[in-house]
């Protein structure tokens, strides 16, 4: 996740649906990166990656390169345009339909950052934990836990339509039969 993000040569990033900030703590950890955001619409995981981070004892110029801000991934909001890149790390799995394509247009045709990093879960990957039954998703809030065909078939409708190119990359151990936990989808506007 973090390399792909480097490898994209972004300086200023966008973290939406941060959570608790686990990826922001990586990313002030990076030189590269000068400017970093990180976006919830929950005030309560804002404030635990606020702590998780010790924002109010950052050195200044620490301090100076991050900010929270609370905002949708479903509505417009030009606070999020002008990034070179965004994170959207296993969110989308907790949007709905309407809110799916809602997001897909605020992100791709408003905000429009020069790269795009989403990661979601790989179900094929779910037959290898042998506690969670079969056909259970990993989370009760997940609305959907896509198989890497369905995952490369939405990224590449979405891609077409709003002129990306994209490419995948599995993330942890791989499976030769279903592939790894996780998959991560980069796109890269045209
Ligand atoms: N990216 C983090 C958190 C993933 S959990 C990580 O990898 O650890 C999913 C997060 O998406 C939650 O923090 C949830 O509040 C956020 N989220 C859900 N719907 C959202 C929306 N419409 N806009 C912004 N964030 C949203």
């Amino acid at each position: 996740m973090l390399a792909a993000l480097k490898s994209t040569g972004a300086t200023r990033v966008l973290d939406l649906g941060c959570g608790e900030g686990r990826l922001l703590q990586a990313l002030l950890k990076e030189k590269q990166f000068s400017e970093i955001v990180g976006m919830d619409v929950s005030h309560r995981a804002l404030a635990i990656a606020h702590d998780r981070l010790h924002y109010d004892r950052l050195p200044p110029v620490q301090k100076a390169r991050l900010r929270f801000l609370h905002g949708s991934l479903i509505y417009r909001d030009q606070r999020f345009a002008g990034f070179d890149a965004a994170a959207v790390v296993e969110v989308i799995e907790h949007l709905d339909a309407a809110r799916l394509a809602a997001f897909e247009r605020v992100l791709f045709e408003c905000l429009k950052p020069k790269h795009i990093v989403i990661t979601t879960p790989n179900r094929e990957y779910n037959v290898k934990w042998e506690t969670l039954p079969a056909g259970k998703f990993r989370h009760r809030d997940h609305r959907f836990e896509w198989t890497r065909a369905e995952f490369q078939e939405w990224a590449n409708r979405v891609a077409a339509r709003f002129g990306y190119n994209d490419r995948f990359l599995p993330v942890g151990p791989e499976d030769a039969v279903v592939g790894s936990p996780t998959q991560i989808g980069i796109f890269e506007r045209k």
